[in-house]
């Protein structure tokens, strides 16, 4: 996704834009990443250059959560543990330590 596109792309519950991006691979076209509604708090993946702005019912929740717990290092905590409809809150608190801790 080119980042100028940022500008069109509107949450697809609140119509709510632009929304904050966070990029984890790619530079002027963003190849994955995440866009996050502040109205909302919702999330949607950019995965391979496309972002899915899915209403929530069509959204997997293994996927999703996987897509977080791959990204965990480089999302802010409003997305992993406040994201809607989805997000990490119900892993253990933990986990999140062990897996800081055990390198
Ligand atoms: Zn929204």
């Amino acid at each position: 996704m080119k980042r100028r596109l940022l500008h069109y792309l509107a949450c697809q519950a609140d119509g709510c834009f632009p929304m904050d991006l966070y990029v984890f691979e790619g530079k002027d076209e963003v190849i994955t990443g995440t866009l996050f509604c502040p109205k909302c708090s919702r999330w949607y993946p950019i995965r391979e250059k496309l972002p899915e702005i899915l209403p929530d019912d069509l959204r997997r929740k293994d996927v999703e959560l996987s897509f977080l717990r791959k990204w965990r290092n480089l999302l802010p905590k409003k997305v992993l543990i406040a994201g809607q409809p989805f997000n990490l809150r119900k892993t253990p608190l933990s986990k999140f330590s062990l897996k800081k801790s055990s390198k």
